[in-house]
């Protein structure tokens, strides 16, 4: 299949860029810009092939434009892939390299961190572009976005718990963490001291399961079973696809909610949760905490402004419950319902002419 086949008539542009000298051979798919320029993090991966290189980015920056649009931003999706392996051929002119290329294209496709890239890479990006996020915090950067998606799945636990049992709290109610690593510890430390939850976890590393024991003596299952727990509140917060054939029988909770990216394997296993009464908060709405912070860099990182904005992701879960509810969806299908609405709402107000461009370019402008 050529690549205009994959666009599908969906993508806004697809940009390649080579720099033989460093070997970077770099991608960026700008998925859409509808809602404002296009952010999403830069994968460096050693791909098997160029096309599997070109799948990946198109799928994940699909996925950026749905995230940015549930989370309220005024930002569109792309996502960017660097094919090769980050631990051999990265380097301090590579990355310059893929910075300049960053600026060519003028503030359509914003970069930050993803699998491979760090924050020491967005600075050394940053030399040769303002159109990077997730950089150091001397830089304006954020830091670490992960205690902020941590307490983004926190809130949307609340909300899915006020929607399972009508209830306020999650005192008492048994969570079963899957990984406890950045996002997953931090979660851990909310559920037990804010929360008053009873907390069992699991992870592969071993030391990452004795620092939850030691911290928050917590119970421990077998990583293999950790979705077979008798509990209330299942939160995936390790690898995707831990939602799918097998796993859904064996689920004894109401609900599905936590960080972990792609959880369902496939779309209708999010019809199969509803079909199993399961409550099921979609992963892209209740993990945006990360996006969210690092989009406030965007205006001069502010953390109390960012940590506050997270609590729209408690709102719009509300929302996209009554969504699934009152048109008999799945809440999957309503979170891509809600994202697609406000991209045709807002896209149509943003048709209007404003004299100077739009608002977001006066923010460059100011923070430039
Ligand atoms: P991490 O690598 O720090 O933690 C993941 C943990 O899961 C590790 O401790 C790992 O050992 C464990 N793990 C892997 N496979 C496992 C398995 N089969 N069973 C149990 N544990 C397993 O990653 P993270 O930053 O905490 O992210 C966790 C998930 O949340 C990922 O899917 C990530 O894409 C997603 N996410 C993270 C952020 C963020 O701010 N860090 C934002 C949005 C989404």
């Amino acid at each position: 299949m050529g690549v205009f086949d994959q666009l599908g008539g969906e993508y806004e542009e697809v940009v390649f860029f080579h720099d033989p000298p460093t070997n970077l051979r770099a991608i960026v798919a700008i998925h859409s810009t509808t809602l404002g320029p296009a952010l999403g993090g830069t994968r460096f991966y050693p791909f098997a092939s160029e096309e599997e290189a070109v799948r990946d980015v198109l799928r994940l920056a699909r996925g950026m434009t749905y995230k940015a649009a549930a989370a309220g931003l005024d930002l569109g999706g792309g996502k960017a892939v660097i094919i090769g392996d980050h631990k051999r051929i990265k380097s301090e002119e590579l990355l310059r390299a893929y910075g300049r290329f960053i600026e060519t294209l003028g503030g359509r496709y914003i970069t930050a961190e993803d699998i491979g890239t760090d924050r020491t890479d967005m600075d050394i990006i940053r030399r040769e572009t303002r159109y990077v996020t997730g950089v150091s915090p001397e830089l304006g950067g954020s830091g670490d976005p992960s205690p902020v998606t941590a307490r983004g799945v926190y809130l949307g636990m609340q909300a899915c718990v006020e929607e399972t049992w009508q209830e306020h709290t999650l005192e008492g109610r048994r969570v079963a963490v899957q990984g406890v690593g950045k996002v997953g510890y931090h979660l851990l430390k909310l559920l037990v001291e804010e929360g008053k939850a009873s907390v069992v976890v699991s992870d592969m590393d071993v030391d990452a399961v004795a620092r939850a024991v030691r911290d928050f003596h917590v119970d421990t299952a077998d990583p293999d079973k950790i979705h077979a727990q008798e509990c209330d509140i299942f939160a995936p917060c390790a690898m995707g696809g831990i939602i799918r054939d097998d796993t859904i029988p064996e689920l004894k909770c109401r609900v599905v909610a936590g960080s972990a990216n792609n959880q369902l394997e496939r779309p209708e296993h999010g019809e199969a949760l509803a079909a199993a009464g399961i409550v099921y908060a979609p992963d892209y709405v209740i993990n945006a905490g990360g996006l969210i912070n690092v989009a406030d860099e965007l205006q001069g990182y502010h953390p109390e402004r960012a940590t506050a904005r997270v609590q729209s992701i408690y709102r719009t879960l509300r929302q996209i419950f009554h969504i699934a509810r009152d048109r008999h969806i799945s809440t999957s299908a309503a979170a891509d319902a809600f994202a697609e609405e406000r991209i045709g709402k807002i896209g149509r107000v943003r048709l209007y002419w404003v004299p100077g461009g739009r608002a977001w370019a006066k923010i460059w402008a100011r923070n430039g």
